[in-house]
């Protein structure tokens, strides 16, 4: 499997890890927008939202619960941060393995898009 973020996920390739569990691994964006960037996944390959199954829900509800336990280690939990799920070409989405941005560390844009 040639996907990016499995191959960070394996151990493949590095990444700079910051979280990992059975079922979740979350490590610092390549390229940060924001002081703190970081990128949560499941560790089972899902393309994308639109592929999530129904069995999938409870996942990605793990992934946010981990996403605000990283926004506490953070240290930006309390000043604000955010999660944002690209999905699909028009939605921005690059990497096609189902991920979450945290945002934070600045004041971001009001614009969303
Ligand atoms: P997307 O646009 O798909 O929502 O976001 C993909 C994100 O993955 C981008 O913010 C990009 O900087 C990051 N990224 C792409 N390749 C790598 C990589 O090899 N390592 C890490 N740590 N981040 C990556
Ligand atoms: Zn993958």
């Amino acid at each position: 499997m040639d996907c990016i973020f499995c191959q960070i996920a394996s151990g493949k390739i590095p990444g700079d890890i910051v979280y990992q569990d059975k079922e979740i691994i979350a490590f610092r964006d390549i390229n940060p927008q924001a002081p703190r960037h970081l990128i949560i996944i499941p560790r089972k390959h899902i393309p994308s939202l639109d592929q999530m199954k129904e069995g999938d829900a409870a996942l990605v509800g793990r992934m946010v619960a981990v996403a605000t336990k990283l926004a506490k280690d953070e240290g930006v939990a309390g000043k604000g941060y955010r999660l944002s799920i690209n999905c699909g070409k028009e939605g921005g989405q690059l990497v096609p393995h189902l991920h979450m941005h945290l945002l934070g560390g600045r004041q971001l844009s009001d614009a969303l898009g």
